[in-house]
């Protein structure tokens, strides 16, 4: 079975000095075709699937100061134009058109290369670049459609707090987040959830985390979890941010990291979801990294090698996470 991707550019999405911009797709866009998979194109996703997520008032408000015109509207700085309510609902409908796709049957698995992206975005506000989490609206429309269970794993360099909000009195919806400690949005420590523990699981990380630790990480937390959870539908939210070399995020990631962890988690929807994964675009502010980063993704859906090399690894030592992986298995009762 083939391997799906939409692509919403969102090319009016967009402000002056911005790194969340429409070129962060210019080194990706004329490779997409070079891909081994076929586009499906997306459509905007309804209100009803919105407020699965969000507030009908923070809706509403959206649209308003979009009519409005271009605009900050939170300090992270998020931005709006005229026509950002339109492409956030359009980034929505595209990871709903895979996760769709992906369930009944079309598909074996999918990559929605969306933006705005959205695992910032709270159920009462949009924040940190993002206007509507579209992950999480995805998610809840995976379990309006047949799913028991779904579970979002986010490897983001930033914590996706408004996924986790959004999950977080949903015994059906599960969420791991690895992410750097002590940045944007300052979210994300072991005990945010303490009701929900093995269900909502942060994975807070030292700065040049990368290739050696996230693995790890797989292995040691990501195996055992979706294992507890067993959800039957996995949406990873894939920020390229994580790269060592992004401008704004100081994780530790080689492209080589990306199809590793990519591929490892290929696995475990193989293994425990029948193969149901839907990877979505979140952060990654460089256009090189966003090419190579979204390869590796395609590489690791459709059982290939790694069809890029970029001589990109990481050049400060990854630091032991031991220690920290122990605390988070503890804190969830996955350890004594
Ligand atoms: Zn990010």
């Amino acid at each position: 079975m083939k391997t799906i991707f939409t692509f919403v550019p969102s090319r009016t999405h967009e402000f002056p000095d911005h790194p969340e911009r429409p070129g962060r797709l210019d080194v990706l866009e004329p490779l997409l075709h070079s891909m081994d998979a076929e586009k499906i194109e997306a459509t905007r996703a309804t209100h009803e699937q919105i407020t699965r997520v969000h507030q009908p008032q923070m809706i509403k408000a959206i649209e308003e100061v979009c009519k409005q015109g271009p605009g900050i509207i939170d300090h992270a700085p998020t931005y709006v134009t005229q026509t950002s309510y339109e492409d956030a609902l359009l980034a929505a409908g595209g990871v709903i058109a895979c996760m769709r796709a992906v369930i009944h049957g079309d598909a074996k698995n999918a990559f929605a290369i969306v933006r705005p992206p959205g695992h910032h975005a709270e159920p009462d506000r949009a924040m940190g670049f993002c206007i509507f989490n579209n992950i999480a609206i995805a998610a809840r429309e995976a379990l309006e459609n047949g799913m028991e269970r779904v579970m979002v794993i986010d490897y983001d360099a930033h914590h996706g707090n408004g996924t986790q909000a959004a999950c977080m009195d949903n015994d059906r919806f599960g969420f791991i987040s690895t992410h750097q400690w002590g940045i944007y949005p300052g979210t994300g420590w072991i005990n945010d959830a303490p009701h929900a523990k093995g269900r909502l699981v942060n994975v807070p990380l030292h700065a040049y985390a990368g290739d050696e630790t996230f693995p790890r990480v797989a292995d040691k937390i990501f195996k055992p979890v979706v294992e507890l959870f067993r959800p039957q539908m996995l949406f990873i939210s894939a920020g390229f941010d994580a790269h060592w070399n992004d401008p704004i995020t100081s994780l530790g990631l080689s492209t080589q990291g990306f199809f590793n962890i990519s591929k490892k988690l290929v696995e475990l929807a193989e293994e425990y979801c029948d193969g149901k994964i839907v990877f979505v675009l979140e952060g990654g502010y460089d256009p090189h990294n966003v090419a190579n980063g979204a390869a590796a993704v395609f590489d690791a859906l459709t059982n290939s090698p790694l069809s890029v090399a970029p001589k990109d690894s990481c050049l400060y030592t990854d630091p032991d996470h031991g220690a920290r992986i122990d605390d988070i298995l503890k804190w969830h009762g996955m350890k004594s």
